[in-house]
């Protein structure tokens, strides 16, 4: 995949906005780490077992396809329909309906599964298994830790890392749709589940979503319900605030990308359907007119999920502590170390072996010592010698626990893919791109009526008027001015400045609206105000024909 000038920048614009719209306005922090992360970090999240999918090979070309892909598209069963086929029943459906290579019509073998990660060695060690990132989450999780603290360990909190992800598809095939490397942006949005209630929910309940919830998917209902988001959390179709809170902004996001209400919906994944970290998942799907309704982002309940399997297999702790308002005083059974036993046995580790009897689950070590004969307190085997299990009074300052996730997460290719489709009209045989203003990767195109009598001078002059304000800013003086008007709609550049004649008189210059193509006269020296109000407060385009404008 590769973007040009203008996909670069219009793809950087897109990630500006994403970050305006969700990080800047709320307690979200940014943060990068590397591609290409060590295997343990993906044996503990779940994916090297669970980032896989069915692959079927023709015996007689050799090629390759994605199994479930090819029932859809030769039997037509849905994606639903093939989440929830094994491998068993995938070579079956094959079987019985003589599915052939889409290729050469050669006969299919047996479907295997296939790793959709990226497997590499890390340095010179074949041992060292690498993987490179199919998500940025797990970057955020395996850093939990500082990045609490740079929330200034407050719940809830949020954090961001917008990246590569790399995930090595059976068979792509569709553009910018799906690609083997392609940038994500995931938020991973920590709260705590005792305290699950989002308070910024009153700006959002109000909103609408075309929901297809996963009951009426059961139903085989294919219609979406639009539904009031209050209304949508009482009837439990999404279970958590912070989700439907993030769905409603997901939904926004879209709309300033230039996609309606009415092209988008939510879908919720079943059961079988849902990854593996997943309590509860709604894809944001849009409609394309070449692809159908296309997940553009989702929207994932990952509970705990995460922090606990890298505390689990990191033995670090990743629980936070919230302190009570006051103190409360319980009987607990608690596990006390004898030191008089202790000490001879474990000599110099005694100190460790303390530390990890208190971090210890008070219920595992009766039930091991009782099961076992013994408990295993980190690397160290505990005997019942070496404790008491007693009932205390013990005073609790607060709670700890892990905290739960809300994950939404988008593919920044598939919104510019998005955007420049909804972007896309014809207008008397011309093609515009009516991106939405701040989209727009050049924002003013300046002209000269005609290459002599100093008019490109002077529009050399008005272009590095505009760069100074920070805006980008495209000279052309390449073949007649219709023609140049009609490059600048293709490359969807809002306004155009014509410097003519008369710019050398009085000073004023034309501006042409790209959506409207109207003109009007303005004088230069107001118009890097006028126009940077323009594309800053998003007024419509007769607001630079105010009061400091001469007349058209
Ligand atoms: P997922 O973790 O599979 O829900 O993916 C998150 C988002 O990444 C999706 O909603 C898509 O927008 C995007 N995405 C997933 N796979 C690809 C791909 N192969 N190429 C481009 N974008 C993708």
């Amino acid at each position: 995949m590769t973007y040009g000038h203008l996909g670069s920048i219009l793809k950087r614009r897109i990630e500006t906005k994403f970050r305006q719209f969700f990080i800047e306005p709320f307690h979200i922090f940014e943060m990068e780490s590397s591609i290409v992360t060590p295997g343990k970090v993906f044996e503990a999240s779940g994916h090297v077992d669970a980032f896989r999918e069915p692959m079927v090979q023709c015996a007689k070309c050799k090629k390759k396809f994605r199994a479930d892909h090819l029932l859809q598209e030769q039997i037509g069963l849905s994606d639903t329909e093939t989440e929830k086929l094994g491998l068993p029943e995938i070579a079956n459906e094959i079987q019985q309906n003589d599915i052939k290579c889409p290729e050469c019509q050669g006969k299919l073998q047996r479907p295997k599964y296939f790793m959709t990660m990226f497997t590499t060695t890390i340095g010179p060690y074949s041992e060292s298994v690498g993987y490179g990132r199919p998500e940025a989450a797990q970057g955020i999780f395996v850093e939990f830790k500082r990045m609490y603290e740079v929330a200034r360990e407050r719940l809830p909190f949020g954090v961001v890392q917008i990246g590569v992800a790399l995930r090595n598809e059976i068979s792509p095939r569709q553009g910018l749709i799906r690609l083997r490397e392609f940038t994500i942006a995931d938020i991973e949005f920590f709260f705590d589940p005792e305290e699950s209630r989002c308070p910024m929910l009153a700006e959002v309940e109000e909103d609408t979503l075309h929901l297809i919830p996963a009951v009426n998917k059961l139903k085989g209902v294919e219609e979406p319900v639009n539904i009031r988001v209050r209304e949508a959390l009482q009837k439990n179709f999404i279970r958590e605030e912070w989700q439907a809170f993030f769905m409603v902004l997901a939904k926004r996001f879209l709309n300033e990308l230039g996609i309606p209400d009415d092209k988008q919906r939510f879908v919720e994944k079943l059961e079988w359907e849902r990854a593996h970290y997943s309590s509860q998942g709604y894809d944001q799907e849009i409609f394309l007119h070449r692809w159908g309704w296309t997940e553009v982002s989702g929207h994932n309940c990952r509970t705990n999920y995460d922090l606990a399997q890298h505390m689990s297999h990191s033995g670090v702790d990743l629980q936070v502590f919230k302190e009570y308002e006051k103190p409360i005083r319980t009987e607990k059974l608690v596990v006390e170390p004898i030191p008089s036993e202790i000490g001879p046995t474990f000599k110099k580790d005694s100190t460790r072996v303390v530390a990890a009897l208190k971090e210890a689950v008070v219920k595992d070590v009766e039930s091991s010592l009782k099961e076992n004969g013994f408990f295993m307190a980190g690397p160290f085997k505990i005997l019942p010698k070496h404790v008491k299990i007693v009932r205390r009074e013990i005073e609790e300052r607060g709670r700890r626990f892990i905290p739960h996730v809300i994950e939404p997460s988008f593919g920044l290719d598939r919104l510019v893919y998005a955007a420049l489709e909804y972007a896309y009209s014809k207008r008397e045989d011309r093609n515009i791109l009516m991106l939405p203003r701040d989209l727009a990767p050049l924002q003013v195109g300046v002209f000269p009526l005609v290459t002599k009598n100093g008019l490109p001078r002077k529009a050399r002059a008005v272009q590095k008027m505009f760069r100074e304000v920070g805006l980008l800013v495209e000279y052309d003086e390449a073949g007649s001015i219709g023609r140049r008007y009609a490059r600048a709609d293709e490359a969807g550049i809002p306004l155009c400045i014509t410097i003519d004649y008369q710019t050398l008189k009085d000073d004023t210059a034309t501006i042409r609206d790209r959506d409207s193509w109207k003109q009007i006269r303005v004088k230069l020296e107001k118009m890097p105000q006028q126009v940077c109000t323009y594309f800053l407060h998003k007024n419509d385009f007769t607001h630079i024909s105010g009061k400091n404008t001469c007349q058209q």
